[in-house]
């Protein structure tokens, strides 16, 4: 029997040679493959009947440590599928101080260094982000329950212009809320309007062309016409080609309607460290905004942020009373977002921001839109590649176009995907944009350099070549 109580004495050697196991996996990352040949075959040697005796820790945590090649690397630099982030130096060691001091980051009673880190992390990053000392937020598992938390207080205040409070009564008695959004509105969003029953096909797209952009004249023509309250979602950041909506535009529009204006900034609140680039100019307009601490901000999962014009409108949606509960002046996070007991995340936001500050996340950030536009420059320099939408931030859409190929592009371009990612050099995802199979490599994380990313197009050619040669002799 491996009791845990008798391993007491055995944990510091155990924890150890796990930090051991990690150092050695990371000082791999930058060689090794973003996905090894045996990956699904390691990860899939994970099965089993759950053991009658255990074991013990040694024995189980050397097994889990032979396994991390059925992972992917995608805490490494050459991971571009998604929008993934890493974990800096900082974040990831804070992340590890976090797990071992295993906080409750409930309430100020559960973990009072918890909840102080998350109010000072939610200041903070609202400074970052440039928006309001006076909004409020919480730390969430990421942005899809980011996107929740906020759409809760945004239906708390449409249901209360209906004379309804939706946090204690429910939704009887209201009518279908009206949401109208773009067509670059994120799935998550759409999950989160399912959780919270207003509906996954409510949201009216409404868009200027196949690029998917809010169209502000007709969302101005449908608000008049609704003459009622409306959650309006708009988007700083599409998963294709990091596209934004004109929220400044969008914001006009609102401001002149009753109008809860959300936006969703997952990656793309980012853009408001880097100015220049004018993109998220317009969120400060907001009701609320959300986004992700895994993404660009590069902490450990599971990480996002929801800000909220009005701080009170949290507490509202999620607040608990029992009698043994706290009640008191301090910040309890467990009020203001959908978990109640939840991991100390803050140990990482905190440390990451107090180790690089401003300063040095405008750096990385920077760093990434010009990345991006270097592989955007060698993808127009080639004669077998093409663009398919300008690179305004850290997403690259592009597709293989040999010259003179008379078979099916997209055919050829999901087969060249599938090869990409199991050649292993690079990772990236497919995705049909604009009616063609794509390609949508995101740069996110803090480690990648120019070598890292001149690998995407040099290994798309190499296999595309490969691959078209192959077609035009099938
Ligand atoms: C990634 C993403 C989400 C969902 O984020 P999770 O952290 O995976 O929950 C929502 N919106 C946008 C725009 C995203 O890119």
């Amino acid at each position: 029997m491996a009791d845990p109580l008798d391993e007491l004495a055995g944990a510091e050697a155990l924890l150890r040679q796990t930090v051991e196991d990690a150092l050695q996996y990371l000082a791999s990352l930058d060689e090794r493959p973003v996905r090894a040949a045996a990956t699904d075959a390691v990860a899939q040697g994970f099965v089993g009947d759950l053991p009658e005796h255990g074991l013990g820790g040694p024995p189980a945590l050397a097994r889990l440590a032979s396994g991390l090649d059925g992972a992917h690397a995608s805490a490494g630099p050459r991971f571009f599928h998604f929008v993934t982030g890493g974990g800096t130096p900082a974040a990831l060691a804070a992340d590890w101080l976090g797990s071992a001091v295993d906080q409750n980051s409930f309430s100020w009673v559960s973990s009072p260094l918890g909840a102080q880190l998350e109010a000072t992390a939610v200041r903070w990053l609202l400074d970052l982000f440039h928006l309001p000392p006076t909004w409020g937020g919480v730390l969430t598992t990421g942005a899809t329950m980011a996107n929740f938390t906020a759409l809760a207080a945004a239906r708390g205040w449409w249901a209360e212009q209906h004379g309804v409070e939706v946090d204690r009564d429910g939704l009887a008695g209201l009518p279908a809320a009206p949401v109208f959004s773009s067509g670059h509105l994120h799935p998550s969003a759409t999950k989160a309007l399912a959780m919270l029953g207003l509906g996954r096909e409510r949201p009216v797209r409404l868009q200027v062309d196949d690029r998917g952009g809010f169209d502000v004249v007709a969302l101005e023509a449908a608000l008049r016409r609704l003459d009622a309250p409306a959650i309006v979602i708009a988007n700083a950041g599409e998963v294709n080609a990091g596209d934004f909506d004109p929220i400044e535009a969008v914001a006009d529009v609102c401001q002149a309607h009753r109008v809860w204006l959300h936006v969703d900034g997952a990656f793309g609140l980012f853009a408001r460290l880097a100015p220049e680039t004018g993109l998220a100019a317009g969120v400060e307009r907001a009701d609320s905004a959300i986004s992700d601490g895994h993404k660009w901000l590069n902490v450990p999962y599971d990480c996002g942020f929801a800000f909220v014009r009005e701080p009170a409108r949290l507490a509202s949606a999620f607040t608990l009373a029992a009698a043994y509960l706290p009640d008191d002046e301090h910040p309890n996070f467990g009020y203001l977002g959908p978990e109640s007991s939840r991991r100390a995340r803050a140990f990482a936001v905190w440390a990451t921001l107090a180790a690089y500050g401003r300063d040095g996340y405008r750096a990385m950030v920077e760093r990434h839109l010009r990345l991006a536009r270097r592989v955007a420059a060698q993808v127009e320099a080639a004669d077998d590649l093409e663009l398919l939408a300008p690179t305004r931030l850290n997403i690259v859409s592009f597709r293989f176009v040999p010259p003179g190929f008379a078979g099916d592009l997209d055919r050829l371009n999901e087969a060249l995907g599938a090869a990409v990612n199991e050649d292993g050099r690079v990772m990236f995802g497919s995705t049909r944009y604009r009616g063609v199979a794509a390609f949508r490599p995101a740069i996110t994380n803090w480690r990648t350099t120019e070598a890292d990313v001149d690998l995407i197009v040099e290994v798309v050619r190499e296999l595309g070549a490969t691959l078209a040669a192959q077609a035009v002799t099938a």
